[in-house]
């Protein structure tokens, strides 16, 4: 685990590496009970990163070229890449969190190979299980992330966060001092949602337990769902963390997060922070 530093908070950066066109009925479960026109829709592709006293930590690493080409994604800038760009050496990496297993969030862990990962336990257990390679299930996944995953587990590289308790919900468990990881299920059966303080309050990186701002304002649950009452109560929670305003609520596939806080890197990332602590006050 990451030793807790005595320094202020983290320097967050959501990058956004790729994007696609698509449809609200390909996003939002169900679209149809909504009564409403379908219409197109982007979809962004982000990892995000933390920095202090001159380490970094990833949460989450992308897709790689070859699954994302296979998809039919556009690589906008990848990952390792993007993260030369900013000035981050991937041989510096010391934390990879993977939020959950998909292949546009694990694509690239072989790529950060002096980084300790972490994962929930939950999901390392299904998606090396049978049942993660059911058809819908593995429509998300890519046997080689996967096989990288075992991998990493076993050469000791991977820390799996012990299995929550059925109560309280949801489960935190601190990572660092001022990083914590919340297991919220839903989207997928670990599904992780990460809080870090910054020096101008706390971001709540979502990842895909909150894929558009739309899910929470409007209660719309994602297409691609493990467990929809866990998916409920995870926008709820989310609700909850964001309506204080003193959060910064960061949805891990929103092309409105790149409107939400100032940009860096010409236009690669953005920074966590700024005046932007609106929660789910935004544009609609
Ligand atoms: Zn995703």
């Amino acid at each position: 685990m990451v030793p807790v530093s005595a320094s202020g908070g983290y320097d967050v950066i959501a990058v956004r590496y790729g994007t696609r066109l698509t449809t609200k009925s390909d996003v939002f479960l169900h679209y149809g009970l909504y009564g409403e026109a379908d219409e197109a829709m982007q979809m962004d592709y982000f990892f995000w990163v933390l920095r202090r006293d001159g380490r970094a930590i990833l949460i989450d690493c992308g897709f790689n070229e070859a699954s994302g080409a296979r998809r039919g994604r556009t690589m906008l800038c990848p990952p390792v890449r993007a993260l030369q760009r900013l000035g981050i050496d991937p041989a510096d990496v010391s934390v990879l969190i993977l939020t959950h297993a998909h292949y546009d969030h694990i694509g690239n862990i072989d790529q950060f190979p002096a980084a300790e990962l972490i994962m929930s336990a939950v999901e390392f257990e299904f998606w090396t299980s049978p049942l993660g390679t059911r058809p819908l299930f593995a429509t998300s996944a890519e046997a080689e992330d996967v096989e990288a995953l075992r991998r990493a587990h076993a050469d000791g590289r991977l820390t799996l966060l012990p299995k929550p308790a059925s109560v309280p919900w949801p489960t935190a468990h601190s990572v660092a001092g001022d990083l914590t990881v919340v297991e919220v299920g839903g989207h997928t059966p670990g599904q992780l949602v990460v809080l870090a303080r910054t020096a101008d309050g706390e971001a709540v990186l979502a990842s895909d337990a909150l894929h558009y701002y739309d899910e929470a304002r409007l209660d719309r649950p994602f297409a691609h769902v493990a467990d929809l009452p866990a998916m409920y109560r995870a926008l709820e929670f989310l609700r909850e963390l964001a309506g204080d305003g003193t959060r910064h609520l960061v949805a891990g596939h929103d092309p409105e997060v790149m409107h939400r806080f100032p940009s860096v890197a010409d236009g690669l990332a953005v920074h966590i922070g700024g005046a932007c602590r609106d929660g789910l006050a935004g544009e609609a």
